[in-house]
């Protein structure tokens, strides 16, 4: 029944109809903000190999998706090549592999935060983290400290 019918059917039982609609000119107007891309952030953020254990930690003072992207280029620019040894060693991971890694669900964003100290922090930790991992194989070439006893106790 159309709107206009409704009304009329009702009138005589003095019953008069509002009507609403579902379809508001600001539900037209605003759409929910969306969540803001942690890839967009600086930070830590660990790189998760689609086909075994691996992982890599790393740390980007720029948007972590940009970095992520350059890990990803030396794979596309090498993969149809015989070189195995990039810069990155996550790259190198899946060249000498052929493992596969998907963007974005392969990456995770373990801390978000600004370049600095603070960042090298995080990142050591986080490569300690997986260094310590009795299960996780991980690939840092990054990983030129010595894990000191502040990171030994925390973990
Ligand atoms: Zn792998």
């Amino acid at each position: 029944m159309a709107e206009v019918g409704v009304a009329k059917f009702f009138k005589p039982f003095n019953i008069s109809i509002a009507f609403k609609t579902s379809n508001s000119v600001k539900r037209n107007l605003v759409k929910p903000l969306d969540k803001p891309d942690p890839l967009s952030k600086s930070g830590v953020y660990s790189l998760h190999c689609a086909d075994c254990p691996t992982i890599y930690a790393g740390q980007s003072e720029r948007k972590i998706s940009t970095r992520v992207q350059e890990h990803l280029g030396l794979v596309n620019k090498f993969k149809a090549t015989d070189i195995v040894e990039t810069k990155s060693a996550f790259a190198n991971h899946l060249l000498s592999t052929g493992h596969n890694f998907s963007y974005p669900n392969n990456v995770a964003v373990v801390h978000d935060c600004q370049k600095g100290k603070k960042l090298d922090l995080l990142e050591k930790l986080e490569i300690t983290r997986a260094k310590n991992s009795p299960v996780l194989p991980w690939v840092n070439n990054v990983f030129n400290f010595e894990p000191g006893l502040i990171f030994n106790n925390i973990l």
